[in-house]
């Protein structure tokens, strides 16, 4: 298990994190959401050991993190970290990266290692390819790959898929994950994606000016949202009179209703339209199966059971 335990950091005076404390179990997955800048980033760099504490401490089990002060090599291990600036080798091909912690005393198994974990990251076809010739996306899943070489038992990954198209983040989302927890490797995920956390994490803690403001799971977070800045996190979201924070989906147009509001405008999401008007001088958002017209008055209603 991983315990933090109160701990506080600031890069020079000001502390960037501070009275931090939560835990992780052996094979759950956490995943640590905050805007831009709110430290998430500096959080998985002093759970890795990179920088020492101004307070606090934090375990795997009964091992002690110590920072640079205390320790003369960064990274427990037992630990991987996946950088948001991953740092490979260029000139050498995606196989000699994923494989460049394995033991060369067994040719076989690391052939069949690397093949796994190839597979893992769908770069099988790019085996032989020099890195420098991948993408930013290719690269990125190089790097994840080459964390689980020599596998890890607890796994921290920094925005992992900030580079990777839509087409693949998805099919690379499942495997990555279910890999994951097939292996029971625990994984802390920094990620400003709900399709992160959604569907992969068991719980998720929410930074907001240096301290956790949320610590729950995301079923939890995601149908009681506290305030303005979680409930942004998952989707479109009103605050109501009356009703407090309710979400796009949760209102509907109705015949009649004593909620009354003008369009201003439709956009096109796919599989609905999001629909922007004006209700007593607020704007609001509605989810509506159709595009409606500027200036058409409509009624609607609420309904908080909606999902
Ligand atoms: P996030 O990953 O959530 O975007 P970071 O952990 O990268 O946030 O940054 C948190 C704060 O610490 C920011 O204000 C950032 O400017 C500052 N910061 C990050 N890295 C350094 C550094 N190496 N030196 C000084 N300040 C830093
Ligand atoms: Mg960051």
């Amino acid at each position: 298990m991983l315990q933090i335990k109160n701990i506080s950091f600031g890069y020079k005076n000001a502390l960037v994190l501070q009275n931090i404390s939560f835990n992780v179990k052996k094979g759950e997955h956490l995943s640590v959401i905050g805007e831009s800048g709110s430290g998430k980033s500096t959080l998985l760099k002093l759970i890795y050991g990179t920088y020492d504490l101004n307070e606090g401490q934090i375990f795997w089990n009964d091992t002690k993190i110590l920072g640079p002060k205390y320790n003369l090599i960064i990274g427990p291990e037992f630990m991987k970290y996946v950088a948001q600036e991953f740092d490979l080798m260029p000139f050498t091909t995606v196989s000699e990266n994923i494989g460049e912690f394995l033991s060369n005393f067994f040719p076989k198994e690391k052939q069949k290692r690397i093949i796994e974990l190839l597979e893992v990251v769908e770069l099988l076809p790019f085996a032989n390819t020099k890195v420098k010739e991948l993408s930013g996306g290719q690269k990125q899943r190089v790097a994840l790959a080459r964390a689980l070489a020599k596998q890890p038992e607890l796994l921290l990954l920094d925005e992992p898929f900030s580079h990777i198209d839509n087409f693949k983040k998805q099919s690379l989302r499942r495997s990555l994950f279910k890999y994951l927890k097939e292996k029971e490797i625990t994984c802390i995920v920094a990620t400003h994606d709900k399709d992160d956390v959604l569907s992969y994490s068991d719980i998720m803690i929410v930074l907001h000016e240096t301290r956790i403001i949320a610590n729950n799971s995301p079923l939890q977070l995601y149908n009681s949202p506290e305030n303005k800045l979680i409930a942004s996190f998952f989707g479109e979201f009103n605050v109501l009179e009356h009703y407090g924070l309710v979400y796009a989906n949760q209102l509907k147009i109705v015949k009649k209703s004593a909620l009354k509001a003008i369009v201003c405008n439709s956009y096109y999401k796919g599989n609905f339209y999001l629909i922007e008007a004006k209700h007593n001088e607020q704007i609001i958002f509605i989810e509506h199966p159709e595009t409606l017209k500027n200036g058409l008055e409509i009624s609607f209603s609420v309904d908080k059971n909606l999902k």
